[in-house]
């Protein structure tokens, strides 16, 4: 490059050098010839002053060499700093380069490189935070999320994706979406975006054991034309999302479940109020046989609507969170015996034996007394109810490295094994009939251990059909 620059400068300047003392040469040459002076000695003139000419011209021309070798070496020196800045540049640093030498154009060059240099590497590095930061975003979503090319390639997918769509942890980047995504739902919806649709949606179920349900969406991605920044006809790629819905399903099924389980915890005693309030008014009130009996029947039920109605807003206020709890420590024994007193009438009357053994240093529990006793009430309630004529039951208790243990036990029914795990739901009965029959309203086993839970404990049955059932709760020891 110095070499080239310093030949082509050289060059010129000798050229034009040499045509000025030719054009010198020519014009003494010619005022020399007008002298009236002998031929000989204007030809001894004239290559004096020739020779003279070519000196001057020699020395000019070394000095002038010298002058361009020099200048063209600074200035391809600088050229060559330009050129590893820009090079330095393309790799992606953008360090600017020192101002030196003679404010000249190049110094303006170098100094608007700086500049341009200064805004390119802000820019790239705010991209370049930008984008980690959406990759960290897109990384960490529970949702899963999955981009492909416009060639039908998955290009981006992050853990979520990998997880629900049961991709290889293997699988490169770019791989054909088809081979990766074995759904057929997600890849029809994939296929649709990458043709432009707006706004699809569907719903995928996976898993064989344990199913899980997500809802899909697909949007194309338009990238925007730089020339005259407008949104591109053509989708580039296509954008999937995964959302887990299937909890909110579950919610939804509850939800369902419940209203038509309280619909018909309602509907049996209304249609008997309704049904015993026509037969009197048809008149069976005159009918002093069977009216007391029939108003009965109607007390009976509004009874039993006014038990289901009394559970339902507790569990609604325990469930919302409204349930007023007084911690404080509180004598188990105190407890079992007001409980087992309250049972004890009842019990009787089917000649049922009710035992409670409680240590006599039994420690205190942190708990709300009024909740604690209508835990175990429940529980006795239920030994009575389902336990036959001549049964047992026993109350026990026992402390532990940081609870109480308090179990009930009855040589009842039973629950079968099937069952047992769901006795805690709402609503939820062994024999619906029988529970109605004698005033249950499904939802005592429920409040309990919402209850339980609350104070910071367990609730657990063990039963074996014919045989009876033992129900225990642990509840934190007072500090
Ligand atoms: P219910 O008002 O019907 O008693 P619960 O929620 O208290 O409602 O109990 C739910 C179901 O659990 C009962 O319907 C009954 O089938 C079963 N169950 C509860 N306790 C006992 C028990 N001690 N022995 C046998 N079955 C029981």
């Amino acid at each position: 490059m110095r070499a080239k620059l310093f030949s082509k400068l050289t060059l010129i300047y000798v050229s034009l050098l040499a045509l000025l003392c030719f054009a010198v040469d020519i014009a003494a040459e010619r005022d020399l010839r007008q002298f009236d002076l002998n031929r000989q000695v204007q030809d001894a003139l004239v290559s004096n002053v020739r020779l003279r000419i070519l000196i001057i011209f020699l020395c000019v021309a070394a000095l002038g060499a010298a002058a361009l070798l020099l200048f063209s070496m600074r200035f391809s020196a600088r050229v060559r700093k330009i050129q590893e800045f820009l090079t330095r540049m393309g790799a992606g640093e953008f360090r600017p380069m020192s101002v030196e030498g003679p404010h000249d154009d190049l110094t303006l060059l170098i100094e608007s490189a700086n500049a341009t240099a200064e805004r390119l590497g802000h820019t790239i590095r705010s991209l370049g935070s930008e984008r980690d930061r959406s990759s960290a975003i897109l990384r960490s979503m529970v949702e899963g999320v999955g981009v492909i090319d416009a060639r039908e390639h998955l290009v981006f997918w992050n853990r979520a994706f990998a997880d629900i769509l049961n991709i290889a942890p293997d699988a490169g980047d770019g791989q054909p979406v088809i081979e990766v995504v074995r759904n057929t739902a997600v890849l029809k919806l994939i296929r649709a975006a990458l043709k432009g649709e707006d706004a699809l949606k569907g719903n995928i179920t996976t898993g064989i054991v344990q199913l899980r349900m997500f809802a899909v969406t697909a949007a194309p991605v338009r990238a925007t034309d730089a020339a005259n920044s407008q949104i591109g006809e053509k989708p580039s790629g296509a954008v999937v999302v995964l959302h887990d819905v299937t909890e909110l399903r579950r919610l939804e099924r509850v939800r369902q479940d419940f209203v038509a389980n309280v619909s018909h915890e309602f509907k049996t005693p209304l249609t008997a109020i309704q049904g015993f309030a026509e037969t009197l008014l048809g008149g069976a009130l005159e009918d002093h046989k069977n009216n007391r009996r029939f108003l009965e029947i109607i007390r009976d039920h509004a009874a039993q609507l006014a038990r289901v109605t009394d559970d339902l807003l507790k569990l609604a206020r325990i469930e919302a969170g409204k349930l007023e709890v007084q911690l404080g420590p509180v004598s188990v024994a105190d407890v079992v015996d007001l409980c087992t007193e309250t049972a004890l009438l009842r019990a009787q009357r089917k000649g049922i034996v009710v035992e409670a053994e409680i240590p006599p240093d039994l420690p205190p529990v942190r708990a709300d007394a009024r909740l604690l006793r209508e835990v175990l009430q429940n529980l006795l309630d239920n030994a009575v109810q389902y336990t036959p004529l001549g049964g047992k039951i026993e109350v026990h208790a026992e402390a532990g490295p940081c609870e109480v243990t308090v179990a009930v036990s009855d040589t009842g029914i039973g629950i079968p094994l099937a069952d047992q795990e769901r006795i805690f739901e709402r609503f939820y009965r062994v024999d619906a009939a029988r529970s109605r029959e004698v005033g249950g309203t499904g939802l005592g086993l429920s409040i309990a251990r919402h209850i339980v839970e609350t104070l910071g404990g367990k609730i657990s049955v063990e039963s074996e059909v014919g045989r009876g059932s033992r129900f225990s709760f642990s509840i934190p020891k007072a500090a």
